[in-house]
């Protein structure tokens, strides 16, 4: 899936791989890891779900969520992005 309107990414959580160049440069963006990695157990950062780092490692050491993969395989070497909805700033 890519996003390629502005409007589709307020309020979600996108990987950065998933994103245009154009909405990757936004200086609004907040980037944060995908993937929290501890030292044998990782926990995504999209789903919530812990991750086993052993059963889905990838050849260059990363690993990924099996429980959100239907949206996209996301790895730990990925970032999530999100924009502050604009509404929540106005007065
Ligand atoms: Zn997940």
């Amino acid at each position: 899936m890519l996003i390629q309107e502005l409007n589709q990414l307020y309020g979600r959580q996108m990987p950065e791989s998933d994103l245009p160049e154009s909405l990757a440069q936004l200086p609004t963006l907040e980037r944060r890891p995908a993937i929290l990695l501890t030292d044998k157990h990782a926990q995504c950062q999209r789903c919530g779900q812990p991750i086993d780092r052993r059963e889905t490692q990838l050849p260059d050491g990363s690993c990924y969520c099996g429980n959100c993969i239907q949206l996209g395989r996301m790895r730990s070497t990925d970032n999530l992005c999100s924009l502050p909805e604009p509404n929540r700033f106005q007065k």
